[in-house]
């Protein structure tokens, strides 16, 4: 479980996915967010309100998925790099994801890159579609790279940059 070994497991998971419905229209964030700690810079990241308020700071987020609309703010806000956009209508066989990249130097677009997963295991390759540079200290640049939609919920870090 997420306690023991920093990566949530299927049932955790299970929590923070749309539904069918819902995935088919269009980008969505996930918060993979399973700690109630004193954080919440994700609500004011979020220009659409679609993080409900804070009862209290240590409250996990919750997300109105009909107000989300995949800006992906919210990525680059998170300081535990717990959020991430998957947009499974990207294309027929590919879906876009919006992942926290914080490491130098970040790719550039166009180029190819390993897909890893949770754990760090290579799963597969794509490619960079668009970089977005932090804005400003707190801020974590957002990678967009395209990965075989099979795998939206699997891959989660880029490498072999
Ligand atoms: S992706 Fe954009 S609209 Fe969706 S929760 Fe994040 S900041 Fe809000
Ligand atoms: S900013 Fe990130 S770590 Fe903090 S509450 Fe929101 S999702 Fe969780």
């Amino acid at each position: 479980m997420l306690k023991k070994t920093g990566i949530p497991e299927e049932e955790e998971l299970k929590l923070v996915l749309p539904d069918d419905a819902r995935r088919k229209r269009g980008p969505f964030a996930v918060f993979e967010c399973f700690e109630r700690i004193p954080c919440n810079p994700c609500y004011d990241a979020c220009p659409m309100h679609a993080v409900m308020p804070f009862e209290d700071i240590n409250d996990l987020p919750r997300l109105d998925l009909d107000r989300c609309n995949g800006c992906g703010n919210c990525v680059a806000q998170c300081p535990g790099l717990a959020v991430f956009v998957v947009d499974e209508t990207y294309s027929e066989d590919e879906a876009l994801l919006k992942l926290p990249y914080e490491f130098v130097p970040l790719p550039l677009a166009g180029s190819e890159v390993d897909l890893l997963d949770r754990e760090g295991k290579k799963v597969g390759r794509g490619k960079v579609v668009r970089v977005q540079k932090a804005r400003h200290r707190t801020a974590t640049p957002v990678v967009w790279v395209t990965v075989p939609k099979h795998l939206s919920m699997v891959v989660r870090n880029i490498g072999g940059i």
